[in-house]
């Protein structure tokens, strides 16, 4: 699925944008309500993570995706670290190889 086409059939695509991106102290819940009902929440997700976006994304707050992109960060660096090669580790997450070598290069830097 291209990204047009899961943009597409986005269940947001005909809502209040202004509720995807929740103000200090505004609920995220309203937005993961739409989300959770969505048939592309994991293309969205993706997205989010690879494109590192702000707000709901794919049923989930910046500070979650936060979360998850360390705790997978830090598995890929241990198989890394346990001699795995680029491939099997986007394998693993699936994802593509230049994301993998990113999130590498990203954990070097930090
Ligand atoms: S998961 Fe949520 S933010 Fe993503 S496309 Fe669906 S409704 Fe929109």
């Amino acid at each position: 699925m291209t990204e047009t086409t899961w943009q597409s059939l986005a269940n947001c695509a005909t809502t209040d944008p202004d509720i995807f991106l929740p103000v200090k102290g505004e609920s995220a819940a309203p937005a993961k309500r739409i989300c959770a009902a969505c048939d592309v929440r994991q293309q969205c997700l993706a997205y989010a993570l690879e494109n590192r976006e702000q707000g709901v994304w794919g049923g989930t707050t910046t500070s979650e995706r936060a979360g998850l992109v360390n705790t997978e960060l830090a598995e890929a660096r241990k198989l890394r670290d346990n001699n795995w090669t680029t491939k099997d580790i986007a394998h693993r997450f699936d994802k593509s190889e230049r994301t993998i070598r990113r999130w590498l290069e990203r954990s070097e830097a930090a």
